[in-house]
């Protein structure tokens, strides 16, 4: 028999390689990124297209190639960052397998432009799925682009794997953020689609959260820094009452490596103790310097977990040196945020004008709908309960409102069994219970309604509805007002845009993460727009993470959330009505969409109970 054991080809045995390598646009993104860093580069740019679908382009201004190093970056295993195997000890650099650039090669179009310093031509060469197919000498700037095109053109499986956009950018923009936290030195920017997201100058690690997640992030910084003979921590975290009901900005880095760590994570939230509340995400960006022979350097390129050989003591470090920075943070200064962050501020230099944190969440009120609708169903509302089947009903109804239902609530089509002809009361008394309860009179006893929770059940059926029926009035402004959003923020909304306009919101992208809002959902009255925006995103994120809820049905959760009247808020009987026409008009109207009741009914035959007596 002839032998049968072949050396795969090399087209092959890369794309095998590139499957370990690059999963998704993300992971290409972050192999090109740190190719610049460790090129020396101070000015990095990121382009992508179509979620990096289409195009992932790096562009920097580092030491460049020489045409035999360009050609030879493509092969596996080609690296200009390793010599011997001491060096695997002493790693400086963000590479070193020399497996990214061959990996991308032989699933993408790529076309690397680059030129030395020194050099006054440079070289473009183009690869396709590990093909050269071209290379000639140019004129190009110094430094290097590389623009790969259409990831797993030649590996459907992958290519149809790929989620959809707004996850593969998310992953993209996951990755942008953890490089350019780790590089402040660095100036970054960011376009996708031909929109500017980001452009991040060189500066301090304060400037660079602020330009990176947004202005409110300035008040909110508590420097923390602790250095020992076994490690270093330095960085920032949040102030407790800043903390978020959404996981949002935490990271680790490891001699400047992103980690994802649980454990760590721990130490934090062990740090934070009671000063936020169990459901609560504090913000914290913080470095840990440790002698590279401490831990597990030989870690898989695409895997963010690290190896401690002490890691009980590295807990430790990180949860003193967080409760220490909390521990101060009330005498401490605000941060200066022209000093760079290894600047020790003189004692005498620091303020004691510790700024509070404002509320900023403004209560919106309620004005009900008024037209001849209302008034008549209000005429007819709680009518004919004299029918015995009815009242059979109703008996049933008060059993079922003392069972709480799970998440399930909103889905159920089937209605509670409960209409507005069976309550009818022509002689209705009604009244507000401390600025929070409805009380109010109906033939077979009373209705206790909680005003917040109905009036979210009323506003969430009918932004649902407006979500599908792409259909939601709006008030227009007299002046539109401009509205800076942070880039995760406006990222988030470009994804919702569709949806949010179909609940009335009217806007246009106005430069980079800014909007100019000319109207907002009519039946939200003197809300502040701004306020009105975050929070709703606010919200969305808060929803996204705890009940991975779909679009629409989170949007018409979140704003029924946050344009809901608050508990406080005075009505007059007349919106009181409204409410209850509108409560009893919806699908579902004894329960608030999170599954709270809305309302507890009372028969007389009840409350007569209660005095042991029977009607
Ligand atoms: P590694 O980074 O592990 O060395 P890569 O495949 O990412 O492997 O890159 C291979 C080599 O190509 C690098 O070692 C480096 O010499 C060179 N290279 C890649 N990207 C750049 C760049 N943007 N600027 C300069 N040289 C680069
Ligand atoms: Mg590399």
């Amino acid at each position: 028999m002839s032998d049968i054991i072949r050396l795969l080809p090399d087209s092959i045995a890369n794309q095998i390689a590139a499957g370990e390598v690059v999963q998704r646009p993300a992971s290409a993104v972050k192999e090109l990124l740190e190719n610049a860093i460790d090129a020396g580069s101070t000015k990095i740019r990121l382009i992508v297209k179509d979620a990096g679908k289409q195009l992932i382009q790096v562009i920097d201004n580092g030491v460049g190639m020489s045409a035999t190093d360009a050609r030879m970056s493509f092969e596996r295993h080609a690296t200009s960052k390793i010599r011997q195997s001491e060096d695997l000890f002493n790693i400086k650099t963000f590479g070193f397998r020399g497996e990214a650039l061959a990996s991308i090669a032989a699933v993408a179009q790529v076309e690397m432009k680059t030129r030395k310093n020194n050099e006054e031509l440079g070289v473009c060469i183009k690869v396709e799925g590990s093909e050269v197919k071209s290379q000639e000498a140019i004129a190009c700037e110094k430094g290097t682009s590389i623009a790969v095109k259409n990831l797993f053109y030649n590996v459907p499986a992958r290519r149809n794997f790929l989620k959809s956009n707004p996850v593969e950018l998310r992953h993209i923009m996951d990755e942008f953020q953890r490089v350019a936290l780790a590089h402040p030195e660095i100036e970054f920017s960011f376009y996708q689609n031909d929109l500017e997201t980001y452009t991040l100058r060189a500066d301090n690690l304060a400037q660079r959260i602020i330009d990176l997640f947004g202005k409110g992030y300035r008040e909110q910084l508590i420097h923390c820094k602790e250095d020992t003979d076994f490690v270093d921590i330095k960085g920032y975290i949040g102030k407790p009452e800043f903390a978020k009901k959404s996981r949002g900005e935490q990271f680790f880095f490891v001699n400047n490596r992103f980690i994802k760590s649980s454990y760590l994570n721990h130490a934090v939230m062990f740090a934070y103790d009671k000063l936020i509340g169990d459901d609560a995400f504090p913000f914290y960006v913080l470095f840990i310097e440790i002698d590279p022979k401490k831990i597990d350097i030989n870690v898989h390129p695409t895997k963010t977990e690290i190896k401690f050989d002490d890691e009980k003591t590295v807990y430790a470090m990180v949860r003193a040196a967080v409760k220490k920075a909390l521990a101060t943070h009330n005498i401490a200064p605000s941060i200066d945020y022209e000093l760079d962050i290894n600047f020790n501020i003189p004692s005498e230099q620091r303020g004691m004008n510790f700024e509070e944190k404002e509320t900023t969440s403004k209560n919106i009120s309620y004005t009900p709908r008024q037209n001849n609708e209302t008034k008549q169903a209000w005429e007819t509302l709680y009518n004919g309960f004299e029918n015995k089947e009815n009242l059979e009903k109703l008996k049933r109804y008060e059993e079922m409102t003392v069972l709480t239902l799970g998440s399930k609530i909103n889905s159920t089509e089937e209605s509670s069994g409960l209409n507005k002809d069976m309550l009818y009361s022509d002689n209705t008394t009604t009244f507000q219970l401390h600025n929070k309860y409805i009380v109010t009179q109906i033939k077979s006893g009373m209705a206790l309604i909680d005003q917040q929770a109905a009036h979210e059940r009323i506003l969430y059926e009918k932004y649902l509805s407006m979500l599908h029926n792409k259909f939601g009035a709006s008030q227009q402004f007299l002046f539109p007002q401009s509205i800076e959003l942070s880039p995760n923020d406006f990222t988030l909304l470009m994804e919702m845009e569709e949806e949010i306009k179909a609940l009335g919101f009217v806007y246009n992208i106005f430069g980079k993460n800014t909007i100019v809002v000319n109207g907002i959902p009519a039946d939200i009255p003197n809300a502040n727009e701004k306020n009105l925006f975050e929070s709703l995103i606010e919200q969305y994120k808060q929803n996204q993470s705890e009940l991975k809820l779909d679009k629409k049905e989170n949007l018409a959760r979140s704003l029924a959330k946050r344009s809901a009247i608050r508990p406080g808020t005075k009505l007059t009987l007349t919106e009181m009505n409204s409410l209850i026409d509108q409560l009893f008009a919806c699908k579902m109207p004894t329960y608030a969409p999170n599954g709270n009741l809305t309302l507890v009914l009372m028969s007389m035959d009840k409350i007569a109970s209660m005095f042991h007596k029977t009607e």
